[in-house]
């Protein structure tokens, strides 16, 4: 991967632009993993979600998962902050 493409990745100001920047690279040689470091990349709020298993990186309101090789920007719940996915409590 061009460090170009690093250095746009890991300077992401919003989420959005940093899915944006995931969903153009190539995964077709190599797995996206090999490529880069997901577990090092930026988030954008100081909330942290308490289960960020498949969750890689978040703001305030949305969290960014993977399904194949597509990133994916979904809501948060609003009322326990964790990914739709991960909550448990009754609505
Ligand atoms: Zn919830």
């Amino acid at each position: 991967m061009s460090s170009a493409i690093q250095r746009d990745l890991y300077g992401s100001k919003t989420l959005k632009n940093l899915a944006s920047i995931l969903n153009m690279i190539n995964t077709s040689e190599n797995k996206i993993e090999e490529i880069i470091k997901l577990d090092e990349l930026p988030t954008f709020s100081d909330n942290e979600p308490n289960n960020t298993l498949e969750v890689f990186s978040w703001d305030y309101t949305n969290i960014l998962y993977q399904a194949g090789d597509e990133w994916i920007i979904d809501p948060r719940c609003k009322t326990c902050g964790e990914a739709m996915f991960h909550c448990t409590h009754e609505n």
